[in-house]
């Protein structure tokens, strides 16, 4: 047990270790450490009496203290008869150093507890580019008809209601001819009616007569009534049929607009020259808003909780990469996961909206969807600062007891907020040095070093 005070200046020692030249022949002593200012009486902190470096020519040899385990480093002996970790001039051989509290009060060096953190993950997902199923209409022909012209092209912009293609149908001609004969037929009934009407209340006719001229009005309406709802049924609106109405025969051409239910492009056109047959629920053509894409991607069983977690956060933008511009991501939201999983390739069906105002992306394009998933188990995290690299190789300074710390590999993953991932080397509950670390490191490497220039 130590009982003597560091003085102030052992700290800036530490700190001098830095601006000192890697290898000195007039500095054989490690570094570091400070000669005892109160005198010898605790040999493990004097430098008197030591012989020099004679013990450490077998170094170069000698396993990394990063190979042997802690028992052993810890029971090994020095030349000075004494535990080597007990010893100031030989206990950086076996990578322990000394933390003395007073560091640690005046800053320079902190110490962390190892600590669980929720990790996360990057996913990759592959996918392919859709037109959002939303805003695609297909328009067909609700009767068998002949092209008579088309009013848009191919890519051309349209608004809701704009004519795209004339149809002519001869089953709409039939239907438009059987509706101005019950047209007509219905105005002359009405007609009829109100005269008898008229007749009845100046005594003129019979109750029946009057009875039957209803009769044959309310009949007529029915039928009118009926070939109006055909005429619906095979695509006209009733602006066209009060036109066809008000026109007569002239009208009844079969002449059928397919409009666009909807804004958008006219992505396809199968109508699209003069006497082309389009039959009864045969797409003419397709319109659809390319500025609003789909992707849909396909989620491995391993990655669904994680965007599970990630979707009840709300938390559902993705980028999105794609062959044509490798150097760019677009941004999508992940707004369905499928609730089906497919039994060969055990993945779910993902659906990502992306906005195309741009116009670069286009339906038939394979992507990348890349994510950020939180992992589902914990892993053991320190501070960045606290991973040293020595000869290629990751280490910390862990608290073994009291002020003993001592250097031990670790294999680190992934780092975020200034914390780094531990995968092996330590556990949850362990202090190690986080700032400072470097300090000590020097000390250790010095040490080293030291041995190389006695040779
Ligand atoms: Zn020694």
């Amino acid at each position: 047990m130590r009982n003597v005070s560091f003085p102030s200046w052992i700290a800036l020692a530490f700190l001098a270790v830095l601006a000192l030249p890697a290898c000195s022949k007039s500095s054989a002593e490690p570094v570091g450490v400070a000669p005892e200012p109160q005198g010898g009486e605790h040999r493990e902190e004097a430098t008197a009496g030591h012989e020099g470096h004679e013990g450490h020519e077998e170094h170069g040899e000698e396993k990394s203290d990063l190979d042997r385990s802690v028992e052993e480093l810890f029971t090994a002996a020095c030349e000075h008869d004494m535990p080597t970790h007990q010893c100031a001039e030989c206990r950086y051989e076996v990578g322990v150093v000394r933390v003395p509290q007073r560091l640690v009060d005046e800053g320079l060096v902190k110490t962390a507890t190892v600590s669980k953190q929720a990790g996360e993950t990057a996913v990759e997902l592959t996918g392919e580019v859709v037109l959002d199923e939303r805003t695609l209409v297909h328009l067909s022909p609700l009767t068998a008809g002949v092209v008579v012209r088309t009013l848009v092209d191919l890519g051309q912009p349209v608004k809701a209601g704009q004519p795209l293609v004339v149809l002519r149908s001869s089953e709409l001609a039939q239907a438009q001819s059987d509706f101005l004969e019950a047209d007509s037929r219905t105005k002359l009934a009405q007609k009829t009616y109100d005269r008898q009407k008229s007749l009845r209340e100046s005594g003129v006719n019979s109750e029946r007569e009057l009875l039957e001229a209803e009769q044959e009005s309310a009949s007529s309406r029915i039928r009118r009534e009926s070939t109006r709802q055909r005429l619906v049924n095979l695509g006209l609106t009733e602006a066209d049929i009060d036109d066809l109405s008000g026109k007569g025969m002239r009208a009844a051409t079969g002449e059928l607009v397919l409009r666009a239910p909807l804004p958008g492009v006219v992505l396809e056109l199968n109508a699209s020259a003069p006497g082309e047959q389009v039959g009864s629920g045969e797409k003419a053509a397709l319109i659809g808003d390319p500025t609003r894409l789909w992707l849909w991607a396909n989620l491995y069983e391993r990655d669904l909780p994680g965007v599970q977690e990630l979707r009840r956060k709300g938390a559902n933008a993705v980028s999105i990469a794609v062959q044509a511009y490798p150097e760019d991501s677009f941004a999508g939201t992940i707004d369905f996961v499928g609730s089906v999983m497919d039994e060969k390739t055990r993945t779910v069906k993902v659906r990502i909206s992306v906005a195309n105002s741009d116009g670069r992306l286009h339906p038939g394009m394979f992507a990348k969807v890349r994510l950020t998933l939180p992992t589902t188990a914990a892993a053991l995290a320190v501070p960045t600062a606290a991973i040293l690299t020595d000869e290629g190789r990751d280490f910390v300074f862990i608290n073994h007891k009291d002020d003993f710390f001592i250097r031990r590999p670790v294999v680190k993953g992934g780092e975020k907020d200034g914390l780094t991932e531990v995968k092996l080397g330590l556990n949850e509950g362990q202090m190690v040095v986080a700032e400072g670390a470097f300090l000590l490191k020097s000390d250790v490497l010095r040490s080293k070093m030291g041995a190389g220039c006695a040779d």
